[in-house]
Parts: structure tokens; sequence; C-alpha cells
């Protein structure tokens, strides 16, 4: 595995210039190109680190699955009234699509549809952005994670599509709280800084049939692990999830940070981060980078 991981790294560290690092939140615009980190947690305890995978970066949509995660226990399948579970066909924050479909979002991990989840949360959680906080830490084993409030405040400022999204599910009925205070909650969550060796950790759970391997503790049932690893499948990469599905053949989730989390069931996850997007939203080198690693060690789920 290490052998693997060193010759994709090395064959990378000049693929930049492809895509283009997000600049419609401003300061995201900021972080420098050439990052490139990726790390590797297995279910049997064994890690793999290389590149700039101590450094944190901008976890953004990445968070929608701790989200959903955490609102799945308290919900069960009444979840499924509010938000659907196909793919979008669009792009992560479109509003066409949410205007023909009722308010009702296709799934979990386009905006609207994580917005809704994260409306459903601050109902049930007091003090939820603590709660998250904790939660995500304890997936980590690491209490060194935190908002970034420039970061927070800059998409809460500029984020007029996504209040957009928020008002018009509310129109029709799908929106309980107050838009400023949900859609706050939710700048927060995308804040969130993690490095690629926090984030294959607290993503292994997925690949561990629900169990948080650091503390023995069941986070959701295998059940509701093997349905999020599905929509992560069919849904986690926004319009280029069937692309993804074809080239890498796993679950996982982007963030406009550029960061790509990525779980092999009953094996291990798998966290890259590279800034420069494609068009879809998508890490260029983060895709490429995983495409490479399911066929050179000749696993994925197919
Ligand atoms: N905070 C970003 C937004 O709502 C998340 C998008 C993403 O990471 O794909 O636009």
């Amino acid at each position: 595995m290490e052998t693997i991981i060193k010759s994709i790294y090395n064959n990378y560290i000049n693929y930049i210039g492809t895509g283009k690092v997000a600049d419609y939140i401003p300061p995201l615009a900021k972080v420098s190109p050439d990052k490139y980190a990726i790390s590797i947690c297995t279910v049997d305890g064994e890690k793999y680190n290389i590149g700039d995978y101590k450094e944190k970066f901008s976890i953004q949509s990445i968070s929608k699955v701790f989200t959903l995660s955490m609102l799945a226990p308290m919900m069960g399948k009444e979840i499924w009234e509010c938000v659907g579970k196909e793919p979008s066909g669009s792009p992560f924050n479109s509003l066409v699509q949410l205007e023909y479909e009722k308010g009702i979002p296709r799934n979990p991990f386009i905006n609207a549809g994580a917005l809704v989840i994260t409306d459903k949360l601050l109902e049930r959680v007091p003090g939820f952005s603590n709660e998250l906080l904790q939660y995500v830490r304890s997936l980590a084993g690491s209490d060194d994670i935190d908002y970034n409030k420039e970061v927070s405040d800059s998409e809460y400022v500029t984020g007029e599509r996504n209040k957009a999204l928020a008002h018009m599910m509310k129109s029709f009925g799908n929106f309980k709280g107050k838009v400023s205070q949900v859609f706050r909650a939710y700048c927060n969550q995308c804040s969130i800084e993690m490095s690629t060796e926090q984030l294959a950790q607290a993503f292994l759970f997925l690949a561990n049939k629900g169990i948080n391997p650091l503390s023995g503790e069941q986070v959701v049932s295998y059940r509701d692990s093997k349905r999020i690893n599905a929509l992560m499948l069919t849904c986690g990469f926004y319009d280029e999830s069937g692309d993804f599905a074809y080239r890498v053949g796993l679950p996982g989730k982007s963030g406009v940070g550029g960061g790509i989390v990525a779980i092999i069931p009953g094996k291990l996850s798998i966290a890259v981060w590279s800034p420069e997007l494609n068009k879809y939203g998508n890490s260029c080198r983060g895709i490429a980078t995983l495409a490479d690693f399911t066929t050179e060690l000749g696993i994925s789920i197919f």
C-alpha cells in the first residue's frame, strides 16, 4: 500500500493548472493550488499519509455526511419525507429543480438537501453547533478541529443563492426554522477545518459497519451506514457522481475546499486534498488520485 501511495503522489505532484480554486467564497480563493495530501486509515488500525496531510482545509460539503449521519438515528425513515435519495443531475446549488419538485430536494448532499438536514438538526439538538463539533472531534479522535469564522462569515454574507434555496423550501412548507439561523449553522458546518489525516479517521465508521473504531461506539446502525454509503456513491459528487463511480468505483464525498473522502466498506477510508476544482466543483487531482488508487490496488466495490 505504502509504495502505491508514494508512486501515485509522485506521479501527480506537478498536476496543477487543470482546474480552478473555488473563489465564490472569498477566503477559499487564498488557498495555494499546489497543496496535495493523501491519508488512508484501515479498519485494522493501519495509517498511511503523504504530502500536506497535517494541514487543515475547509471541508465544505463533506460536512453534509456528518450532519446526515447525526440525524439518521434521530429521524429514521421520516427523513425521506423531506428530502429525496436520487442523484440530482444538476449543479449543487441549483434552484430550478427545487421549484419543479415542490421544495423537496433530490438528496441530502446537494445544498438544498443539506439545508433541510440542518434545519431538522436545529429543531432536535440543543446547542447544535457545539454538538456537531464534538461529534466530528470524537469521530476523528482529535479535539483540534474547529469552525473557521472568517470562512463562515464570508459564506453567510455572500451566500444569496443558498438563502434563496432555503426560502424556496420554506414557501413549500419544507423548512421549519428561521432561514438566517439555519443558514448560519450551515455556514459554520461547511467552514469546519480538518486535515486529510483527521478526515480519513473521521470517515472510518462508514467502512466499519457504522462503528467508530476508536471508541467502539455504534455511530449509526449497520443499515444506515450501508444507506449513507449508497447515497455517497450515487450523489456524493453532484452531477459528476456517475463519472466518479465509473472512474473510481467507491462511495465518497467532495467539497469545494478541494477535499474528497472515499471508503472501501470493510477495509479503509481515504482522504485526498488538492484545491483545484473542475467545472462540477470536484477536485481534479483528487479524482485522478483516487482513480489510480483503486486501479493500482485492484480494489473497488465493483
Ligand atoms: N458551502 C458551500 C456552498 O454551500 C459548499 C459547496 C460544496 O462544497 O460543494 O456553496
